[in-house]
């Protein structure tokens, strides 16, 4: 068996929110490379949880942005950083649920490559506010995983100065009644820490993650050897079985390197040549 070109590589994190806890793993089991948390980052300046939910489009560039940031600092050839974003999801404002990117940069091979993740699983809930003394704070910050999971303390409802690393539930209470008594609208609202270490579901669906990015990295590219080969794309336009149209179905697969650009088609995993004539617009109608 030949070696894995990352066998041995150290390969740069850049986090403040232990986030190697849950990368580190499958680096280390599918590749043997090492994780090595990039020093002196401030990642935060890139973007945090303000209960914004930024597109996704967004999320990819600053998750690569992130990972190159890790190459100022050491010296290294590849780089790896996570994006997340949750918030309610289109459609079913009752339900939230998460989306999560994970990016790899090699730049002495020229690779970017980036994995995402979407997720039912999470604790975040839509903002709760308080008064001061209010009765219903411990059940509500129970209700978000508390003290397993972490919760921010925001002063006033429109968003301001957030506590962070609040440890007791005596901590949580102090710190409504102070943030809603120095409030304009004498309001605190309670939130979901969503930062890495401080949220075990979240950490949970980065390791999942972190093992589909590091599994696709030990796909080498048939032609020139470079790790990350895996899917491309799925060009839609599966011919209608009635007429042959091109219809909405997927019509096959294509798998590539990201450093050569080598390319290679492949058919549906299903082994579908024609898609139902009810998924054509010309047959149906
Ligand atoms: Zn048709
Ligand atoms: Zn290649």
């Amino acid at each position: 068996m030949v070696a894995h070109p990352y066998a041995g590589e150290r390969i740069g994190l850049a986090t403040i929110h232990a986030k190697e806890r849950a990368i580190a793993p499958p680096f280390r089991r599918l590749l043997g490379a090492k994780i090595v948390v990039a020093p002196n980052l401030d990642t935060d300046t890139l973007g945090t949880f303000t209960g914004e939910v930024p597109r996704p489009d967004a999320l990819v560039e600053t998750s690569l942005l992130k990972a190159e940031l890790a190459f100022r600092s050491m010296d290294i050839d590849c780089a790896i950083a996570s994006e997340g974003s949750y918030g309610p999801i289109d459609r079913l404002p009752l339900v939230a649920g998460g989306l999560e990117i994970m990016a790899f940069v090699d730049r002495r091979r020229g690779i970017r490559l980036v994995e995402t993740l979407t997720t039912h699983r999470t604790n975040w809930q839509n903002l709760m506010s308080f008064e001061v003394g209010d009765p219903a704070v411990p059940q509500a910050v129970k209700s978000l995983g508390f003290p397993d999971f972490g919760v921010f303390v925001i002063r006033g409802s429109v968003g301001g100065h957030t506590v962070k690393d609040l440890m007791t539930l005596d901590d949580v209470i102090a710190a409504v009644d102070r943030e809603a008594r120095l409030s304009e609208d004498g309001k605190a609202v309670v939130v979901a820490d969503m930062r890495a270490h401080r949220n075990p579901t979240r950490m949970k669906v980065l390791r999942a993650l972190a093992w589909k990015l590091a599994r696709r990295l030990a796909t080498l590219c048939p032609k020139c050897k470079a790790p990350g080969f895996g899917h491309l794309m799925s060009p839609r336009g599966l011919p209608c079985e009635n007429c042959g149209e091109p219809t909405h179905w997927i019509d096959f697969e294509i798998d590539g390197c990201a450093s050569c650009g080598h390319a290679i088609a492949r058919p549906r995993k299903d082994g579908r040549r024609a898609a139902p004539r009810l998924s054509c617009r010309a047959c149906r109608d």
